[in-house]
């Protein structure tokens, strides 16, 4: 089953009144236990990658399990970069296989916010990207995670919340009415009224951070008033460490195998907790039916050249391969040679691109037309160009 954009699946949620999950992952475990919760459960899902946890892995080796996971399971998904700190790794995120970005300027003032989120949802755009923006602040109390969001809590409010939107254009608002990141402490105070008013002005899908810890009432709550992807990895960190300390205190001591052995079906059956909870259940067929699935474009040139040595066509290739690929929405670039001779054309590149519309954005992109014009066309004007976007049935 393919990705889809993550834009309609989160329309389709909020039209429907429910939450899609996103479970940040930081290992292999994580991703097996939440996509096997997301099949258990029939739903769409969201896999999440939080720029605050890159120390813990490497965010491109993940990124590869992640898209792999995305493209070959049941139920329809959508890859997050969770908390995107700059434009930069916005692009990176984009250029990896992510589908959707936040961008976390939210301890900023309110103009700067502005500036940078523009920046970034302008570029994704560009890209079909949809971007999820954060408005007040949703600061950390305790618990894994929480030290790296530090400060106190700076509520959301409509006024500043319709501005924001309408000068940004980011497509979901993460808002700030009460919950931490990590765990709470004591019981959580919500700010219903709040979140009320600003779903009544915006009418946009909105986001919650700091999920953990909230009763069933106050995530039906949320629910009813516009909130459709919950962001959640706390309690499914602390049930992956019981699991371990559990492990430990069973077999007293024991290699690495038998420490994590059983985390995945211990984070499985707390994320597959939440997505009943959450009313995501049962609509993974029903949210496919609607939703556009999520397919790369190959954009293909066949070419000879002239005036250009095999050296000089290995010279540009290679300056070719690192300016296209830093261009947003450029997933691969492939250089190449035809193995027989006797075709009409001797190379090639295979530009990968995330979606459909980088095709004209990636044409108008200052590093693509610099290089095409000063390194490229004048020495192949023998060429043939097509761009190919992926069939639907193709999972790979
Ligand atoms: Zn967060």
């Amino acid at each position: 089953m393919p990705l889809v954009h993550m834009g309609d699946m989160l329309r389709h949620a909020y039209q429907n009144r429910y939450a899609v999950a996103a479970f940040d992952v930081v290992s292999l475990d994580f991703i097996t236990a939440i996509i096997a919760a997301a099949e258990q459960r029939n739903a769409p899902l969201i896999i999440s990658l939080a720029e605050s946890h890159f120390d813990y892995f490497d965010f491109e080796l993940l990124m590869a399990a992640v898209v792999r996971a995305a493209q070959r399971t049941s139920v329809p998904a959508a890859i997050h970069l969770d908390h995107g700190e700059s434009l930069e790794s916005a692009v990176r995120g984009v250029n990896l296989g992510c589908n959707g970005i936040m961008v976390d300027a939210s301890d900023l003032p309110l103009d700067d916010n502005i500036v940078r989120t523009r920046a970034v949802a302008d570029m994704a755009h560009a890209c079909g990207i949809p971007v999820e923006g954060e408005l007040g602040y949703v600061p950390g109390v305790e618990g894994e995670d929480a030290e790296r969001h530090p400060g106190e809590v700076v509520y959301t409010t409509a006024a500043e919340a319709q501005r924001y939107v309408d000068e940004t254009g980011v497509d979901f608002l993460a808002v700030s009415i009460g919950t931490v990141h990590g765990r709470m402490k004591g019981e959580p105070q919500l700010d219903f009224e709040r979140l009320a008013e600003i779903n009544q002005a915006l009418g946009l899908p909105l986001v919650i951070h700091g999920g953990t810890g909230l009763s069933n009432e106050q995530y039906g709550k949320l629910i009813d008033n516009g909130v459709t992807k919950i962001n959640y990895y706390t309690a499914l960190a602390d049930a992956a460490g019981r699991r371990i300390g559990a492990n430990l205190q069973a077999s007293g001591g024991g290699g690495y195998t038998a420490l994590v052995d059983g985390v995945p079906e211990a984070v499985q059956e707390e994320a597959a907790r939440c997505i009943e909870l959450w009313g995501s259940s049962g609509r993974a067929a029903d949210l496919l039916a609607t939703c556009r699935p999520w397919l790369p474009v190959e954009h293909a040139i066949f070419y000879n050249t002239k005036d250009l040595d095999e050296a000089g066509v290995e010279q540009m290739m290679a300056e070719g391969r690192r300016v296209l690929a830093a261009i947003p929405g450029v997933q691969r670039v492939f250089t190449g040679h035809a193995v027989e001779d006797g075709h009409p054309y001797r190379h090639c590149w295979l530009v990968r691109f995330c979606g459909r519309p980088v095709i004209d954005s990636y044409r108008e992109h200052p590093a693509h037309r610099q290089f095409a014009d000063q390194h490229f066309r004048p020495y192949a004007g023998d060429r043939v160009s097509i761009d190919f976007e992926q069939s639907a049935g193709d999972e790979g």
